[in-house]
């Protein structure tokens, strides 16, 4: 047999902890069974998405926007099996280049599919055929997740007419009626793709809200009012119950969520985006020990320990927010343990990005937890109107909405709907993970005129006051 390698990591989010593992010098291999690199985000999730979503806002804003800045344009239309293909070719072109960061690493990259023989110990199935062992003293469980299917089985997907985020990322032409089952990231970020290409959208949501999770309440009543005016519909306190084909179409049975009140809407393609699920299949973990907890996901300690030992877990398929940076700084940190018994991860400095338009960013703590945690604090904010750069180029909705603790003014969560919001909050992260004041912020020189001076703004209005509103 060859020699067993330092570090195997299973799985897509690995591919950042697998070339961080070679640069330490640690014989490194990742197993991955899709045959491309970059798992979920770069092949059917993030990256395509993006793709999407800045297309059909070009095309949307051709469309709608360009004659108020002097721009006559005539005979706009959609070809979208070229836009499907030039999102096709961003994702070949980020997963080629994978290929050749492992190259340049010494990653060896087995493709294939995984399953524990023992803690240290993987038989391998090769995607050309056949199976291979691999021997490792450190293995990181990267696996991920999966789209959660619809409760008791009410909907099957068939990835055509009732689709995942996956099948929405590909519908070959679009749909004239969309039904989306879901208010979260996926049902808004798809929602608004297939709405700026032509499609009627409803999102139908069972909470009182859009966003997810851990979107400031304020920020998300203003982010549904924004999506609504480009024509998306939305049914909140509203629960789906099953969706049925029939003669072309998808007929969709709702309820009211206190109960009662049930409704049917019809579609011709359904995005189901209920949320996502930790992915083991085929691992083998209850064979060898290794604990999940009742929501499937594997049990880590703080050092990304498993309950067996050599064995580390990371990203979507164990604790915390299912975010693809969020698993890679998991990996360099559980790399940074196997090398020298130290890594770290801010679980407080992770920001949130919906890349819708405009962009809904956040990072910290959002004024409701911070309501019922009995802290006290400052708000600061500053809308896009006032600021001079997002007049210049007419997009002014949205605002920078900073909260610092009151009596010492740290930062303990910035939200920002608006331009680019998913590049600023970078700013906002830094600020939680230093630890900085809204009276730093405020008194660091920020750029003129760039939409950054709203967020210096913000913070300006959280410890004393802002200039320009
Ligand atoms: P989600 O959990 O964010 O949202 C699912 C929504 O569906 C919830 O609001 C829930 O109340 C609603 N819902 C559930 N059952 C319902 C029913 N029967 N009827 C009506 N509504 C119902 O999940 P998602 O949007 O599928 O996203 C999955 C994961 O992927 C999330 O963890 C998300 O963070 C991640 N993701 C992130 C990004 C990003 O960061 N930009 C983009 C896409 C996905």
């Amino acid at each position: 047999a060859s020699e067993p390698y330092d570090t195997v990591i299973i799985g897509p989010g690995g591919y950042v902890a697998a070339i961080k593992a070679a640069q330490k010098g640690l014989k490194t291999a990742c197993i991955e069974k899709r045959g491309a690199l970059g798992g979920t985000c770069l092949n059917v999730g993030c990256i395509p998405s993006k793709a999407m979503l800045h297309n059909s806002h070009l095309y949307h804003q051709t469309k709608t926007d360009l004659q108020r800045r002097g721009i006559e344009v005539s005979d706009v239309s959609l070809n979208i099996s070229q836009m499907l293909k030039a999102k096709e070719d961003a994702v070949t072109s980020l997963t080629k280049g994978i290929e050749v960061l492992f190259k340049q690493n010494k990653v060896d990259y087995i493709k294939g599919t995984a399953s524990f023989l023992s803690p240290t110990r993987l038989s391998v199935q090769l995607n050309e055929g056949g199976e291979a062992e691999v021997e490792a003293k450190n293995i990181i469980i990267a696996t991920g997740s999966d789209v959660t299917p619809f409760p008791g089985g009410a909907i099957e997907i068939d990835e055509e007419q009732i689709v995942s985020s996956t099948g929405a990322l590909s519908l070959p032409q679009v749909p004239e009626k969309m039904v989306v089952i879901g208010g979260g990231v996926i049902g808004l970020e798809l929602g608004s793709v297939w709405s700026r290409l032509g499609a009627q959208v409803t999102v139908v949501e069972f909470l009182g809200a859009i966003g997810g999770a851990g979107l400031d309440e304020e920020m998300a009543k203003q982010f549904q009012r924004s999506l609504a005016k480009q024509g998306l519909k939305f049914l909140l306190n509203t629960k789906v119950l099953s969706a049925e084909k029939k003669d072309g179409k998808v007929y969709i049975k709702t309820e009211s969520a206190k109960g009662g009140k049930e409704d049917t809407l019809e579609a011709d393609v359904v995005l189901v985006a209920v949320g996502r699920r930790p992915y083991t299949e085929g691992l083998n973990l209850d064979k060898i020990g290794v604990e999940l907890d009742t929501k499937g996901r594997v049990v880590i300690d703080d050092q990304f320990n498993t309950t067996i030992q050599g064995i580390k877990c990371i990203g979507d398929v164990t604790f915390g927010p299912m975010l693809a940076h969020k698993a890679e700084e998991e990996g360099i940190a559980a790399v940074e343990y196997i090398k020298s018994g130290h890594g770290h991860v801010n679980y407080l400095a992770i920001p949130s990005v919906v890349y819708t338009h405009p962009e809904v960013a956040w990072v910290g703590k959002t004024e409701q937890e911070l309501k019922a945690a009995g802290v006290q604090y400052n708000i600061g904010k500053f809308p896009f109107a006032a600021n001079s750069r997002a007049k210049t180029v007419l997009d002014t909705e949205g605002l920078v909405k900073l909260i610092s603790e009151k009596e010492t003014d740290r930062v303990l969560g910035v939200h920002i709907i608006g331009p680019n919001a998913g590049e600023m909050i970078a700013e906002g992260v830094l600020a939680v993970e230093y630890g900085a004041s809204a009276e730093d912020i405020a008194r660091t020189c920020h750029a003129h005129p760039t939409l950054s001076e709203a967020f210096k703004e913000a913070a300006m209005a959280a410890y004393d006051k802002a200039i320009h509103f």
